[in-house]
């Protein structure tokens, strides 16, 4: 905590926000923090340190050998109870699969931006009853504008909208 004093800018866990907000400190008592403001909501409160490190959380695994089972044999029946691989669970990894989610759907609605934009077609409004052709530009009531890719007779194409690439009937 050297070279901290009163007035410096600090991360702190927020009770009222109940977030790690920035702070700053408003008294310290031999070096260590006591009292801090929030500054996203002015409480002035016991300093809390940010982050609460898991990583001592790590249950130790106790295997024991049963009455007739050999130490090999106990080891192997052993199973951690805890498997580390949930990571699917785990907040970091929905974070992750989430914005993994939100770069697929930038892509396509980039993909779609550079096929609209290559296109020179004027727009159609979309009718299951006509008939349309491949770079054809089709507007349709509820997906907005896209352009036809493929055809599929006698009666599906295949158009790229903003949101995807949907499959609507028409007359091929
Ligand atoms: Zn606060």
């Amino acid at each position: 905590m050297a070279g901290l004093g009163p007035g410096d800018r600090i991360e702190a866990r927020c009770t009222r926000c109940n977030d790690v907000t920035g702070h700053v400190i408003v008294a310290l008592v031999g070096g260590e923090i006591v009292k801090v403001e929030c500054r996203a909501c002015g409480s002035v409160h016991k300093y809390y340190p940010p982050a609460t490190p898991k990583a001592a959380k790590v249950k130790t695994a106790v295997c024991r050998v049963k009455a007739g089972e050999t130490r090999k044999e106990a080891v192997n029946a052993f199973k951690p109870t805890t498997t580390p691989s949930t990571a699917a669970a785990s907040p970091a990894a929905l974070s992750r699969s989430a914005a993994k989610a939100q770069k697929l759907a930038d892509d396509m609605e980039q993909n779609w931006q550079r096929t609209m934009n290559q296109t020179a077609a004027a727009s159609r409004p979309y009718a299951m009853n006509e008939t349309f052709a491949v770079g054809d530009v089709v507007d349709h009531p509820k997906f907005g504008s896209g352009v036809v890719q493929e055809l599929f007779p006698p009666d599906k194409m295949q158009i790229l909208f903003r949101e995807g690439a949907k499959m609507l009937r028409c007359v091929c």
